[in-house]
């Protein structure tokens, strides 16, 4: 069996690990490698080569850090359709959209490779006689990532692209279940010239994450994962005086106003709801129809789930692959159960699926419930499987508050062709993105990703300039210079004049 180790200092580690887990191929249910599980030891090992690496990275000349960035962003474009391919056999999801994925991921390098012009500091001549005031932003030290399953090349690149660039080194933690990229992109940073040290994996699950947030030589944590992790990240990270963001978990609402295109409500509910079998935080799993709404939409979307074909993600014309794991797809499939008891009713059934030639895969059908009412575990919990609900309420006013209730705030959007509808929503929502007759409002690199509420902790969202912001730390300095004047001791505040 395959064993895959961890980066540490530009080479994979040859030592055998105190433990490891199982990577499956979740089309075929097939276990394809053990993935090694790091010590405190091992993430020691990386830490230490992430701080020794560290004082002579933060010196390199911004234009060579953005030189290395151009070379890595080449090898990562063209190694797209094989980071496609290896995540597709960890995780599930189609090669097209793996090829998305990566695609969103390129983009954050992209906007790495401008670093130079995103730490211009600021001048300002003058400020009193002989005075001049400037700042600058510099690097942290040794940061650290820790990421979901979901998204095993993209999500990863939301964070290291940004703080490389700005001078730090990276530890990234990513998720156990599918490790297989981020060995690909330890690659091709060393062959983009990346020095070794600057950037280091270590696999593995708690153990690792808590010997990542209490190492004192780790200046900042990025976590995105589910929400009570995040919030023990969180919590832990800021007690052990470290500078965290951590993205959590969500429950996206779409609402339809009875004026909406439906055929483009319906297209949107099928592919915000099903796309990687439902295992995006950017998913939605809630349409709220207002007033009769549902009554024309609901025909239309069980038309196109009906379409919809289920098969092993690098299969031909393959739209939705399986789930991650066998313990979600029970997971998923025990919440359509939940649904039923509960008084839901169940329009489609993903449960007896099945998938010829693929009887072991972790494969479910989508599901579609009417009449969901807030208080049943479907609308409650983030389910992160193929099933969506229909809230219906009888006014627009009834649909923002729902929302508004609702203990997570990542992503929403609105289907309407009133324009002052859509604005109120705009502007009274209390989420961070918002998509209007747009079902997933991921922004581009040069904007920052970020929910509200229980969907992210700490004060920064992440990637774009936040993402700058939050790697890197002010100095301003005031200097006079050279100064003609001596004005003698005084013990009073400084003044400008
Ligand atoms: P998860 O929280 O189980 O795992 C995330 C990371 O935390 C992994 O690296 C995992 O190894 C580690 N981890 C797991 N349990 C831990 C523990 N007890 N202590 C310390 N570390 C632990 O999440 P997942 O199942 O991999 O990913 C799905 C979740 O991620 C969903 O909730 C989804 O909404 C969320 N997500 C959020 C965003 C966002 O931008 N807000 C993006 C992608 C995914």
């Amino acid at each position: 069996m395959q064993l895959i180790n961890h980066w540490i200092d530009g080479a994979f580690v040859s030592t055998t690990p105190h433990r490891t887990g199982p990577v499956f191929n979740p089309a075929t249910g097939a276990q394809t490698a053990e993935v090694a599980m790091a010590s405190a030891d091992d993430v020691a090992l990386a830490v230490g080569a992430a701080r020794r690496a560290y004082d002579s990275w933060r010196d390199a000349p911004l234009t060579r850090r953005q030189n290395i960035m151009f070379a890595f962003r080449e090898l990562v474009a063209k190694s797209r359709p094989a980071l496609a391919e290896a995540l597709t056999a960890e995780h599930g999801k189609t090669i097209d959209d793996a090829l998305g994925e990566v695609q969103r991921g390129l983009e954050v390098i992209e906007f790495a490779c401008n670093i130079a012009h995103l730490l211009k500091g600021d001048f300002s001549e003058q400020v009193s006689t002989g005075v001049d005031t400037y700042s600058v932003r510099q690097p942290l030290g040794v940061v650290a990532g820790i990421t979901p399953f979901n998204f095993p090349a993209m999500v990863p690149m939301w964070m290291y692209p940004i703080a490389i660039a700005c001078g730090n080194t990276f530890v990234l933690k990513p998720s156990e279940k599918d490790p297989t990229v981020s060995q690909m992109v330890a690659e091709l940073f060393a062959e983009a010239g990346l020095p070794d040290g600057v950037f280091n994996v270590v696999h593995g699950d708690k153990e690792s994450v808590d010997a990542l947030l209490s190492h004192p030589d780790v200046a900042a944590i990025s976590f995105v994962g589910s929400t009570p992790i995040a919030r023990y990240v969180h919590e832990t990270g800021i007690r052990n005086g470290k500078r965290v963001q951590a993205l959590g978990g969500a429950k996206n609402h779409m609402i339809v106003l009875p004026d909406a295109d439906m055929d483009l409500a319906a297209d949107a509910a099928v592919s915000a709801g099903f796309g990687s079998a439902g295992e995006r935080c950017m998913a939605i799993s809630v349409v709220v129809s207002v007033g009769d709404a549902a009554d024309t939409l609901l025909p239309k979307i069980q038309e196109r789930i009906a379409k919809l074909k289920i098969a092993p993600g690098n299969e031909e014309g393959a739209e939705m692959g399986p789930l991650v794991t066998r313990e979600h797809l029970e997971k998923v499939a025990s919440y359509v159960t939940a649904g039923e008891s509960e008084g839901g009713t169940l329009l489609v059934d993903g449960r007896d699926l099945t998938v010829e030639g693929s009887a072991d895969g972790f494969f479910i059908g989508p599901s579609l419930f009417d009449n969901v009412t807030t208080d049943m575990s479907i609308y409650t919990d983030e389910i992160f499987g193929p099933v969506l609900s229909v809230v219906r309420v009888s006014r627009y006013e009834d649909a923002i508050a729902l929302i508004n209730d609702n203990q997570y705030g990542n992503g929403t959007a609105i289907f309407t062709n009133d324009g002052g509808a859509a604005r109120k929503f705009q502007r009274e929502i209390q989420v961070g993105m918002i998509g209007i007759n747009l079902p997933i409002p991921v922004p581009l690199a040069f904007y920052s990703f970020g929910g509200w509420k229980d969907s992210i902790f700490g004060s920064h969202a992440i990637y774009g300039p936040e993402g700058v912001h939050f790697y890197t730390r002010p100095k301003v300095m005031i200097s006079r210079w050279p100064d003609p004047i001596h004005r003698g001791v005084d013990l009073g505040f400084p003044q400008h004049e």
